[in-house]
């Protein structure tokens, strides 16, 4: 068994673990691996091990890493800060986009999937911490904003994505994961038939606390792939 695999592995029976305690069934969380600094070897070992889906922050990498094919056989999703003149070179290119956190952003996305006459599938990114150097949707403006996604013709919102402050204390996640599970079950009830399909929340250190808060998504990158070099 490969590194990858093994790790993969572990992280099923963790994600199982944490559904069962929360009385959810096993197996209705899917798992995506942020596989940012990751090389195409990566990403093929790991859909070879039955990752469910593969996410990418950079869009230069997300490109390069498609140029080699590396997300065969794997939905590809776009996860990271997204920047408006970027949008052009995701949308169509990616199952996903979890990080559409502004109007401006949506508007774009909408743009330029009409040019190419697609629907793109969103998540609206929320940024439940209010922190200033986050991307998402201020907490207080996000019921409006998934009002006003829902006017556009080539976005298809399927939920809500987060990624809370970065928290020291064991568990000090899971009072911002409960209550983006609070908007995610509101918004979809008031505004989409009750149509959502993806919360995704959880990351390596804290997937377990947002399972059990209701996420139907996780994003793990660490746990799956060991500890990123980050190159100077
Ligand atoms: C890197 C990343 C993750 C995974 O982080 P790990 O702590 O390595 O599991 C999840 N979501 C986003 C948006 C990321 O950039």
């Amino acid at each position: 068994m490969t590194g990858i695999e093994e790790n993969l592995r572990r992280i099923r029976e963790r994600m199982d673990r944490a559904a069962r305690a929360a009385g959810r069934e096993t197996g209705s969380v899917t798992l995506v691996g942020a596989s940012k600094m990751n090389g195409a070897d990566a990403c093929r070992a790991a859909i070879a091990a039955g990752i469910d889906a593969l996410g990418e922050n950079r869009v230069q990498e997300m490109r390069a890493k498609l140029e080699e094919n590396a997300y065969d056989g794997a939905p590809l999703h776009f996860i990271g800060r997204l920047q408006r003149n970027k949008v052009r070179q995701v949308v169509g290119q990616v199952d996903l986009i979890q990080s559409a956190g502004s109007m401006e952003l949506l508007e774009e996305i909408q743009r330029q999937a009409e040019k190419r006459a697609l629907v793109q599938d969103v998540l609206l990114e929320v940024n439940i911490g209010g922190e200033e150097n986050k991307g998402g949707f201020a907490p207080s403006a996000l019921y409006a904003a998934a009002e006003a996604a829902r006017t556009f013709s080539h976005i298809r919102v399927l939920g809500l994505m987060t990624i809370p402050p970065i928290e020291r204390e064991p568990h000090g996640n899971l009072p911002y994961f409960e209550k983006v599970a609070q908007f995610y079950v509101d918004i979809s009830r008031d505004l989409y038939d009750n149509g959502f399909k993806y919360l995704s929340m959880g990351m390596s250190d804290d997937f377990e606390d947002a399972i059990a808060a209701g996420a139907t998504m996780i994003r793990v990158g660490s746990a799956i792939f060991g500890h990123r070099q980050y190159q100077l």
